[in-house]
């Protein structure tokens, strides 16, 4: 199996994308998986360089993760965050003491010129974690979400609006001036194998495709390039992929998400439940696949992993 499919690239947001990176991080050797995260929900705040979806990336594959949550380090305090609160500093962000640790070193990391691919590098070593996990870009890119009631930024809209402004539009600022890193570059054109997690397609896998160079990349590949949907029985397992899917006019389904993918996949991994679409899919010159896709246990994760895996034969 890891002799066949030498350099696996999975795309990644947050939680859903992460949980198939551990799976994917139990099937494959060292050196065998990169792991191209989305940064568009990075941003400054308490003059700090957060990067949400790089540490669920690292949290989840080092086994410190917050199942509860989906974001942060599983018991962790939050005496700094009461602290800053005391002193009338913004408190919506929570960022627990260990957690506030991982941001500090990142921070202080880049400002002494490293970029965020090098500080990433350092932050996974030092958890332990031996496959490559890339930022999409060493560039500042913020996604942006239009609503009705004004542009908001990211983490505006997700943490402060709890994602209930309805969505007109989503754009992702300065990413004309991005440009992937070079050990992205070196992933895809090594890539033998290309995987969208299960990831919110508008905010965690768009803001990766939008850098300059990557779709086109990725839709030129030799290689096949999978996705396995975020969405079961018409439903996100978690956050408002669904809703978004919704809002900018996309059946909420499976098939939506093929559709939206159409042009860059070989395939796609639905769930049991929503086997039913596969003909349809099919239609798409996709291959869809049913199996359980939802995630729970460690042992589901690592069954998917080594499915996916198995199913490129059939791909
Ligand atoms: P975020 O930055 O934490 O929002 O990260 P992602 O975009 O990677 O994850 C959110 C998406 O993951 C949502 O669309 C969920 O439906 C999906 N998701 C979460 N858990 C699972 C799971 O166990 N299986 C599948 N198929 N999708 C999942
Ligand atoms: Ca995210």
């Amino acid at each position: 199996m890891t002799t066949l499919h030498a350099h696996v690239v999975l795309l990644v947001g947050g939680v859903g994308g992460a949980k198939l990176a551990v799976g994917l991080a139990n099937v494959l050797p060292p050196g065998a998986l990169s792991i191209i995260v989305n940064t568009g929900d990075d941003f400054e705040h308490l003059g700090l360089h957060i990067s949400p979806d790089l540490d669920t990336v690292l949290y989840s594959l080092s086994d410190l993760a917050n199942p509860q949550t989906g974001w942060g380090i599983a018991n962790d305090t939050f005496h700094a965050m009461e602290m800053v609160g005391q002193y009338g500093g913004p408190t919506w962000f929570r960022l627990g003491d260990r957690d506030l640790a991982t941001s500090l070193a990142r921070t202080s990391m880049l400002r002494e010129g490293k970029s965020l691919t090098e500080v990433t590098r350092h932050l996974a070593t030092a958890l332990g974690i031996e496959h490559a996990v890339l930022p999409m870009t060493d560039q500042s890119v913020q996604t942006r979400i239009e609503t009705g009631d004004g542009c908001l930024a990211f983490q505006e809209y997700f943490v402060r609006e709890r994602w209930q402004p309805i969505a007109q539009s989503i754009r992702f600022e300065d990413v004309e001036n991005a440009r992937p890193s070079q050990a992205v570059q070196q992933a895809l054109g090594e890539a033998t194998l290309i995987i969208f997690g299960p990831s919110n397609p508008f905010l965690s896998i768009d803001p990766i495709l939008a850098i300059p160079g990557i779709r086109d990349t990725i839709a030129g590949s030799p290689v096949p390039c999978i996705a396995v949907s975020p969405i079961i029985g018409g439903q996100a397992v978690k956050g408002p992929a669904a809703k978004l899917m919704a809002e900018l006019g996309h059946d909420v389904s499976s098939l939506g998400i093929a559709t939206y993918y159409q042009d860059l996949l070989d395939g796609i991994i639905l769930d049991t439940v929503d086997v039913e679409m596969c003909e349809e899919i099919e239609k798409l010159h996709i291959r869809a696949i049913a199996r359980n896709i939802l995630m729970t246990t460690l042992v589901e994760k690592t069954e998917l992993a080594a499915s996916l895996l198995q199913c490129i034969e059939e791909i």
